[in-house]
């Protein structure tokens, strides 16, 4: 290139050194190409030569002995020199060779041709081939040595940029890894790394930018970059490639050379408008990317999409536009950034919501970190205030809560001395705030190389559990003072099964010294059998379940009875810490249980025999008690009954024919009625006795005796029909009639309806008798009562006064005319021939009508104003009727 004059010697040799391969032994993968030289061109030397300071040295020879000849004589130092291949094809006939002591001497050369070999841009030696005749080398030839020479330097290159990529590929693991390393520390380096970052950018940029502007586009600087450099012509074919572009994107220089810049590395969507931009800055010169710095994704050889941080310079060469970017791979970085930004928020987060104040500074003393609990505990936030006064500005003290807490034993500054401090006791009081006592724990923060970078303290808030202890032995205390007076057992047993405590009466219980007891486990207290009769409650309880059961413990050859409780605890963050177990001596109540029960039992037996109901409401009104009776009286058995109301219990049927009496006794008053019970169409008359139970003049219940009225009750029933019934005719007689008379008149007194009173008598009785005989005279009557019924409403009322005499008492009459119409409608029944056992006869029938108006009626009078009425209508004939008002006169 351009630059060749200006290439020094001294970083050829460094690039030579570089390789790492000055007198090392000879390798196989170098022999072969020196055997492949001398074969392929019939020479009988062939070697690789290193070009040092003094010296050619071979890195592999075939066909000659020396390892080095000096460099003045050297052929291959005019080789590199010139940087191209050298051909000599006669040295006897070259003026720069003839006397060459390797011309005139051994290896006696005639013919020579070497081509350099370079790395990172500089001629390092060649592949040459030496003949000891003269020959002809053409341009085939030629060709197939810069072949050959071009697989020599890919070889000597290959090493070295498997050690740049090994390097490369450790740095970035350690920048990883002290990454890390300062997340864990959670310091704000991360700031100032950036703003290192940066500033290297910007130094590398502004190195770039003056290096361009100096025209500085030289292969130095550009194989030496850390940057990928990629220069591309016109076209868009790459002309530059140097080692970093290797190992970013994979290709290899040679690959890369003369290959379109897009396909090798533009990502397939971003081709267009690379092309586009492309070509619009070759028409124009304008350029978005130009002088700029953007990132862009990229792709490698293998096909890895990578994210690469691109600055592109525009420069002409040889009158063309040309392009040269330098591009560095960033995906790590972006990544490596991302991540950490991450766990800087999460630890952000973390520091905000634990329940432990965190404090820090960096090493000048600067405070640089208060989580939310730490202000909170301050009642400040962090501020400018340099550490001498850190104790007096957020008020610290000692544990006391009263000493100021010296400047130089605040837990902060004792660690920016470079102390580890592990829970110091110290006490925060700001003004007009309750003082928190605290732990403190804290340590220096380094960098992973040492470096102080600050101090980081942690403060656990100690108050409440110094607050719950004071209450734990408080709440003891007063335990004690109250078991020790409470009938009953009690001890606490913690979470391994151990007494922490008991009672006086728990110790005198277990009949041994606290000492044996306390501390020991509950299981050596009891005998095996007492022991096992425990677990499963034992069980229960340390599964967190509350247990209450009855236990019977023989003492002494007497029964004890205890009512025994298992309660469950939790400390105060939850964990089971044991329970509470009490004991409470039931045996008197048990035993007074078991004689009431007993009496309940002779009680049962006697109510449930007798023939009648026995209940108790209590002062609810439901079933306490019920006797068995119940259940074949009512069908309900009694323990189905209690607890519900007797309209529960039997429904509204039964319960209303007894609500008022039952309301009496809930008065206070001893009370009865009679009411019935019907159950499968037996019809049971009961009579029930209502009786409140009084307790301090108030009713506490009532109860209830029932007893079963029904035969006195239907003999009562038939006496009192005997009394009110005609015995030949069935009908009501002259008493129920009477009294029937006396209910209407009252009634219709009350009402607006009249009421009309038939009276009847049989025609010419006294001949049928004579006639027929008595007997047929009974049948007359009997058939004679049977059409009046038929006649009549049910509601009126049809009696047989006596002999041959007949009333009907009609209620709600309208007026004269309905009187009339069932009065025609007797006749014309009994207008019927009565068709008898023995004959078939006509009778007939008189009727007086009474009628009274509403309201103006008393039945003395109306009886006689029906009797005038059929004497008036007998007076006129027989089988008619005639009508009266009570007060007209026939
Ligand atoms: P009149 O048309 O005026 O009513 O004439 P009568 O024959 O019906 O006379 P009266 O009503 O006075 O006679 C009633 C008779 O009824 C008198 C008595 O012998 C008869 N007698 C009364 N009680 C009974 C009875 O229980 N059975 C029978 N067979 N006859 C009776
Ligand atoms: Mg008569």
């Amino acid at each position: 290139m351009l630059m060749t004059s200006t290439i020094s010697e001294t970083k050829r040799l460094a690039a030579l050194a570089a390789l790492d391969l000055l007198d090392t032994q000879p390798e196989p993968r170098f022999d072969r190409y020196t055997r492949l030289a001398a074969m392929t061109f019939g020479v009988p030397i062939a070697l690789i030569t290193l070009v040092d300071g003094q010296r050619q040295w071979f890195k592999s020879r075939c066909g000659l002995d020396a390892d080095e000849t000096p460099r003045a004589i050297a052929f291959c130092s005019q080789a590199i020199a010139q940087r191209e291949m050298l051909v000599i094809e006669d040295a006897a006939f070259d003026t720069r060779f003839a006397d060459n002591p390797l011309v005139k001497g051994d290896p006696h050369i005639r013919f020579y041709a070497g081509q350099p070999v370079f790395c990172d841009g500089h001629a390092v030696g060649t592949l040459c081939i030496v003949d000891r005749n003269p020959r002809r080398f053409d341009a085939a030839q030629r060709d197939s040595l810069r072949d050959l020479a071009d697989l020599v330097e890919a070889e000597l290159n290959q090493a070295r940029v498997a050690t740049a990529r090994v390097m490369a590929e450790q740095a970035l693991k350690s920048l990883n890894a002290e990454l890390e390393q300062r997340v864990a520390q959670r310091t704000a380096e991360l700031e100032a790394r950036l703003v290192e970052l940066s500033a290297e950018a910007a130094q590398r940029k502004a190195a770039e930018l003056s290096l361009r502007d100096a025209e500085a586009w030289n292969r130095t600087i550009v194989a030496t970059s850390y940057s990928a450099f990629i220069g591309a012509d016109a076209e868009g074919r790459i002309t530059e490639w140097n080692p970093a572009a290797e190992r970013i994107f994979g290709w290899n220089r040679a690959e890369a050379l003369g290959r379109p810049l897009a396909k090798l590395i533009v990502p397939e969507e971003l081709r267009a408008t690379h092309f586009a931009g492309m070509a619009r800055y070759l028409a124009t010169g304008a350029s978005n990317v130009v002088d700029r710095q953007v990132e862009l994704p990229a792709l490698t050889a293998s096909g890895r999409r990578i994210t690469v941080e691109m600055k592109v310079g525009a420069y002409e060469w040889q009158g063309r536009r040309c392009v040269g970017a330098f591009l560095d791979d960033v995906s790590e970085r972006n990544r490596t950034r991302q991540q950490l930004e991450e766990k800087q928020e999460l630890l952000d987060a973390v520091l905000e919501s634990i329940d432990v104040a965190v404090v820090a500074c960096d090493a000048d003393g600067n405070l640089t970190l208060f989580n939310k609990k730490a202000r909170m505990l301050h009642g400040l936030d962090r501020e400018c205030i340099k550490s001498p006064d850190w104790s007096r500005h957020y008020s610290l003290y000692e544990a006391d809560g009263h000493t100021p807490l010296a400047p130089a034993d605040v837990p902060l500054v004792r660690v920016l001395r470079g102390e580890v401090v592990r829970e110091q006791a110290m006490t925060v009081a700001p003004a007009g705030r309750p003082p928190t006592t605290l732990l403190a724990s804290g340590r220096p923060l380094k960098s992973n190389t040492g470096r102080a970078l600050g101090a980081v303290v942690a403060m656990h808030d100690i108050t409440e559990r110094n607050a719950a202890r004071e209450q734990l032995e408080a709440s003891e205390r007063r335990l004690r003072a109250i078991t020790e007076n409470l009938p009953a057992l009690i001890g606490k047993v913690n979470a391994a099964g151990k007494f922490v405590f008991l009672n006086g009466r728990a110790i005198q219980f277990y009949g041994k010294p606290p000492e044996a007891l306390i501390g020991h486990d509950v299981r050596d207290a009891y005998s095996e059998p007492e022991y096992a009769k425990l677990e499963p409650h034992l069980r229960r309880v340390h599964g967190g379940e509350r247990s209450t059961f009855e236990d019977v413990i023989e003492v002494g050859g007497r029964q004890l009875y205890y009512q025994c409780v298992f309660v469950p605890q939790r400390a105060p963050d939850g964990t089971p810490d044991g329970y509470y177990a009490m004991a409470f001596d039931m045996t008197a109540r048990k035993l007074s249980e078991l004689r009431q029960a007993e009496s309940e039992e002779r009680l049962r037996t006697i109510t449930d025999n007798v023939p009648v109901l026995i209940a108790y409401l209590d002062a609810e009104r439901r079933y306490a008690f019920a006797n068995a009776v119940h259940a074949s009286w009512l069908g309900v058995r009694p323990d189905h009954m209690l607890g519900l109301t007797v309209e529960e219990a039997f429904g509204p049927a039964f319960h209303a024919p007894q609500a008022n009496a039952l309301e009496q006794a809930w008065l206070g008053n001893a009370s009865q009625c009679e009411h019935e019970i019907v159950r499968k169409n037996h019809t049971r008359i009961v009579h029930s006795t209502f009786l409140p139970q009084l307790r301090d003049g108030r009713v506490a219940g009532v109860y209830i005796l029932t007893t079963d009225a029904t035969a006195s009750r239907l003999h009562e029933r038939s006496l009192h029909a005997l009394a009110h019934t005609d015995p030949l005719t069935q009908l009501p007689n002259r008493r129920r009639f009477e009294q029937a008379l006396e209910g209407a008149t009252s009634r219709s007194r009350q009402g607006d309806r009249d009421c009309a009173l038939l009276y009847l008598d049989i025609d010419f009785f006294k001949q049928i008798n004579d006639r027929y005989g008595h007997a047929t005279g009974d049948d007359v009557l009997v058939e004679f009562a049977r059409r009046l019924r038929i006649s009549v409403r049910s509601t009126d009322l049809v009696a047989r006064l006596a002999g041959d005499e007949f009333t009907v008492l009609l209620h709600d009459v309208r007026s004269e005319a309905d009187a009339e119409r069932v009065a025609r409608k007797i006749l014309e029944a009994v207008a019927e021939p009565f068709v008898l056992a023995a004959h078939t006869l006509k009778v007939g029938t008189t009727i007086g009508v009474g009628l009274a108006s509403a309201g103006a009626l008393d039945p003395r009078t109306l009886m006689e104003t029906a009797d005038r009425a059929l004497y008036a209508a007998k007076k006129a004939g027989r089988h008619t009727y005639a009508i009266l008002h009570t007060g007209e006169y026939a």
